[in-house]
């Protein structure tokens, strides 16, 4: 058995290779840079005009209004002293332009342009190179591309870009008395819900299972469904059957697929009986069958691997200090991380705790972690991961 710290640092420690591809960009959100990114030219690539205005030759208070220029024209004007062209946002400054005037700074009397006030040097010119230069460091390897991402890599005029792939993930439920949502029940049976629940999840992080398949308690059939999921994926989560009851075979079966351990069993609640192995450059997370455990345990654990595999720094959901909105102690002897929900940055520990029950999970937002044997009072920060 391992302690959480001691999980999360195996998982962090796991030395991987990471493939590259190319995507679109408008397929690139959220995506992972596979190597730095320079800019091609300089942006803006020339000096424009940030105003509708004038574009001004000198520094004066009366011009002559030679021209007009708008947002894409190619026509150049050569602005002498004294000089004026009517110009728009966007557009190029002509050549001899000392600064421009915002229109409604001005007045126009024919071809006429008298200005209520001097104008400054350069004032509304956005200059050429001033937000990027050629060859200057847009973005490092790594880097996850946001919506303002794609909007400046699409400045730059990139519309294929080098991310890192992901990873190919596969799932297997196991459990003889798991039935699919929308059959039948009989005696005895529930239904299978950690597939929708895991699957969800993963969609929500920018991930998702190439297949998910449903065995029965049958060691042979476990063990052969795990070796033909291994042929596919990069990443095998299990769930159920990783406890110690006698029709719990999957970590023997992992063995047998040669899959290595490397940690089972943590200390907390819920999720104990949490497995984690390798084979080779493929990771097997055997997820307790509890749907909230299994959930928990995705949250808190497979996300950080995938999130490494992604060729991001892996550092899982995002941690928040918030105070707690009542008195609560753990009086066991293990963590718990327990369902709660972000409000007003308050935290609400959610009633139904049980690590059977999902529906106190599903009203809430994040998960709050309590040291074993530890009392938050009321008003004291609590740790809280946020799930959404
Ligand atoms: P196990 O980890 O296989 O011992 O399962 C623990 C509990 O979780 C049992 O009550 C199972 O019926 C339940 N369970 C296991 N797998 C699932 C699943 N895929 N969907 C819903 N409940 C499950
Ligand atoms: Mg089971």
């Amino acid at each position: 058995m391992v302690e959480i710290k001691e999980a999360l640092e195996i998982i962090r420690s796991q030395h991987v290779q990471l493939d590259s591809e190319v995507v679109s960009l408008k397929d690139s959100l959220n995506r992972v840079l596979a190597e730095d990114l320079k800019a091609g030219f300089d942006l803006p690539g020339f000096d424009n005009s940030a105003m509708d205005g004038y574009a001004l030759g000198g520094l004066q208070q009366e011009y002559k209004i030679i021209g007009e220029v708008a947002a894409g024209d190619s026509k150049e004007f050569i602005l002498k002293s004294g000089e004026a062209v009517r110009i728009f946002t966007g557009a190029k400054v002509p050549e001899g332009t000392s600064a421009v005037i915002m229109q409604e700074k001005t007045k126009v009397k024919q071809d006429l342009l008298i200005l209520e006030e001097l104008p400054k040097e350069g004032q509304c010119i956005r200059k050429k190179g001033e937000e990027l230069k050629e060859g200057e460091l847009v973005f490092s390897k790594s880097y996850q591309i946001t919506a303002a991402g794609i909007g400046m890599l699409g400045s730059l005029g990139l519309n294929q870009i080098k991310v890192i792939k992901k990873p190919i993930i596969q799932l297997i439920t196991t459990g003889n008395e798991l039935v699919a949502p929308g059959e039948s029940l009989q005696v005895g049976q529930i239904y299978e819900s950690n597939s929708g629940a895991i699957e969800a999840a993963l969609k929500s992080k920018g991930f998702s299972s190439s297949a998910s398949i449903q065995i029965k308690d049958d060691f042979e059939l476990i063990k052969t469904g795990i070796s033909e999921a291994l042929k596919k994926s990069e990443v095998l989560i299990l769930s159920g059957g990783i406890s110690v009851g006698d029709y719990d075979f999957v970590k023997q079966a992992l063995e047998e697929n040669g899959v290595e351990e490397l940690f089972y069993k943590v200390k907390q609640k819920p999720g104990k009986p949490l497995y984690f192995g390798r084979k080779g450059n493929q990771f097997v997370f055997a997820l307790p069958g509890n749907p909230a455990s299994s959930l928990s345990c995705f949250y808190i654990y497979v996300l950080h691997l995938l999130q490494k595999l992604s060729g991001l720094p892996g550092k899982g959901l995002l941690e928040l200090n918030l105070p707690i909105s009542s008195d609560f102690e753990n009086r066991g002897d293990r963590p718990v991380f327990l369902k709660a929900n972000i409000d007003n940055n308050l935290v609400e520990i959610l009633n139904a705790q049980g690590s059977s029950m999902i529906g106190s999970m599903a009203k809430g937002n994040a998960l709050a972690y309590v040291a074993a044997f530890e009392k938050i009072e009321k008003g004291s920060l609590i740790k809280t991961f946020l799930i959404s």
